[in-house]
């Protein structure tokens, strides 16, 4: 993690990181450009989430948008019809059950519609400091299994193994090093194994076509 850390130096961050950064860890901002995030790039959920921004910042102003007006704020990230419906009823839990704001526990914020334990993980580590989360998505999963650090089929069964065989310091940042390095190095397909700083580390388990 330490190599990882210096390795990273300098790449591009993550668009969630960038949106966080940018608001300042707000979040209610972190939770919905997390929302947007799932299965896009990076550069679209950032221009996304910064028109959506633009026009309401808050639970109370983007639940009064119609889901349709969403729909073409947030285009063309993928799925943007249902994440439109999500993003406006989540907004509307946020008011009617949490007094517009964030919660700030993982039974709490699974509890609202489109969230599950990745977001959650991830609003928990950005906006309210969590040192406790890990945040699997398809980078870490995949990264993790090719390190040996994990044996592991599934992203769900992935954040519990690695609560189990790493140390807690590194929670947090796991997410963050291995999203970096998974969008720049060990990509899925063509991993550049060759420029890879932790080759002598990684066993390269399932990787069939190094370059
Ligand atoms: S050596 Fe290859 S498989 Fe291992 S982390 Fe680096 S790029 Fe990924």
């Amino acid at each position: 993690m330490r190599t990882l850390a210096r390795a990273i130096t300098g790449l591009e961050l993550p668009a969630i990181e960038k949106i966080s950064e940018d608001q300042s860890e707000d979040p209610f901002q972190i939770l919905i450009a997390t929302l947007l995030s799932a299965r896009t790039q990076d550069a679209t959920t950032h221009a996304a989430s910064t028109r959506l921004f633009h026009r309401a910042r808050t639970p109370r102003t983007l639940a009064r948008l119609t889901v349709k007006d969403i729909e073409r704020l947030i285009y063309p990230v993928s799925f943007y019809r249902n994440k439109a419906r999500h993003v406006k009823a989540c907004c509307r839990m946020l008011e009617s059950r949490f007094d517009g704001r964030v919660p700030g526990t993982m039974e709490e914020l699974v509890m609202l519609p489109g969230v599950g334990r990745k977001t959650a993980n991830l609003v928990m580590i950005l906006a309210f400091k969590s040192r406790r989360n890990i945040c699997v998505d398809t980078h870490v999963h995949r990264i993790s299994n090719r390190l040996g650090w994990v044996r592991t089929k599934l992203p769900e069964e992935t954040e519990q193994a690695l609560y189990r065989t790493t140390d807690q310091r590194w929670w947090p940042l796991i997410n963050l090093y291995l999203v970096t390095w998974g969008q720049n190095v060990c990509r899925p397909v063509y991993p550049r194994c060759g420029d890879c700083a932790i080759a002598r580390e990684c066993p390269r388990i399932g990787v069939r076509t190094p370059s």
